[in-house]
């Protein structure tokens, strides 16, 4: 029997997977796919006490984001962070879990989880038994459809990188077009040597995003810096419904996407999914050292806590993006992308 079972080797799970393995407790994690290939453009905000990730998975830092209008005029804001290469970056966190003493199963897709305490849990290839169980199964989360919980809403994106251009260096640009990315917006991500991640989100498009982030590329005005070799075609969606209003149910909880911890309007999931790890974690161990399952519900509480009101404000956000056409987001955009102060108010 496992102290932890934890459900996805994303952020959110090699996280939890490393705090409560370095406590000494058994943890396994299981792992749908064979490897890390989670879809992604990879930028992360620098944060205080953050594990800054080694040289080969940085493919550029940031310093600068800049936003464009419709018209493409733009408003330029200093960041701070980098743009990592995904895989290599989770593949970075899930080494960092098993050092700790984490075991992982590769290539094992959750089937079901049967009620009780300890979980009987259900895997492709066998059972294994839990005293806490940790959904961290990104948005499409199988756990939290076996607990019951609706599907989240979305936004489909798609992305490639691109080669042979130059973009902004230490630049991340946003552009906003409801002809592309109705509801989202359009991304140009450095990459170093000449290279660029390129990609789009958008939400209730009758077009796929594939084929509107084509068009943009070769017919947008922005056509001729951005019309290199385009290399790693990926596709992929990420929560745009907001937290979750119940995060923990007897012996489960969740944590990153699976929990709606992206923020619906940047959709950026990365650092919170990395900051649920380590709330998810400490609570964990609370619980094991205390033998009281009642207290996971502190997990709940201090997400809430942390999360509830920037993830609240942007959900009010999307409510209104949602209705933009290309006349409105030219009017409004300062109050609805987060480099404006205008957002803040
Ligand atoms: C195209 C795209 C671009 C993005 N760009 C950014 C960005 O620049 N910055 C940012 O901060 N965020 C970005 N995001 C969002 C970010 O990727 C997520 O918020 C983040 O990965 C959430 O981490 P997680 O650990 O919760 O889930 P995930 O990273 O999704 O990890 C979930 C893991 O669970 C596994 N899994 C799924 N189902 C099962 C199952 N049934 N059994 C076992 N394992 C399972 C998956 O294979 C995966 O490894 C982007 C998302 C997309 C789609």
């Amino acid at each position: 029997m496992y102290d932890v079972i934890v459900i996805g080797a994303g952020p959110a799970g090699s996280v939890t997977a490393r705090t409560v393995a370095l406590a000494g407790y058994d943890v396994l994690i299981m792992e749908k796919k064979e490897r890390c290939v989670s879809p992604c453009a990879g930028y992360i905000n620098k944060t205080i006490n953050m594990d800054i990730p080694g040289e080969s998975v940085i493919q550029s830092n940031i310093k600068k984001m800049r936003t464009y209008f419709p018209d493409l005029t733009y408003h330029d804001f200093a960041i701070n962070g980098f743009v990592v290469d995904r895989p290599l970056f989770d593949t970075d966190l899930v080494s960092k879990a098993i050092v700790a003493g984490a075991n992982i199963k590769w290539d094992s897709p959750l089937v079901d989880i049967c009620a009780g305490n300890p979980g009987n849990v259900k895997f492709r290839n066998g059972n294994m038994i839990g005293k806490i169980i940790v959904g961290a199964d990104g948005v499409f989360s199988k756990t939290a459809s076996i607990i019951g919980l609706e599907q989240q809403r979305f936004a489909a994106c798609s992305q490639y990188h691109i080669k042979d251009i130059e973009p902004i260096p230490q630049t991340c640009e946003i552009f906003f077009n409801a002809d592309y990315a109705p509801g989202g917006y359009i991304w140009i991500y450095p990459t170093g040597n000449n290279s660029a991640k390129v990609g789009l989100g958008l939400i209730n498009c009758k077009k796929s995003p594939r084929e509107n982030l084509d068009t943009f590329i070769t017919g947008s005005q922005i056509a001729h810096r951005i019309s290199g070799k385009r290399t790693e075609y990926i596709t992929g969606a990420l929560p745009i419904g907001g937290l979750r209003e119940k995060l923990v149910f007897d012996n489960v909880l969740l944590a990153g996407d699976s929990a709606g911890m992206a923020d619906p309007i940047t959709g950026a999931g990365i650092n919170n999914a990395i900051l649920a790890g380590e709330l998810a974690g400490k609570t964990i161990i609370k619980t094991l050292e205390n033998d009281d399952i009642a207290r996971l519900q502190e997990y709940e509480t201090g997400i809430k806590k942390l999360l509830g009101r920037p993830l609240g404000r942007s959900l009010e956000k999307r409510k209104k993006i949602d209705a933009c056409n290309n006349q409105l987001l030219q009017e409004h955009l300062p109050e609805l992308w987060v480099t404006f102060k205008q957002y803040w108010k």
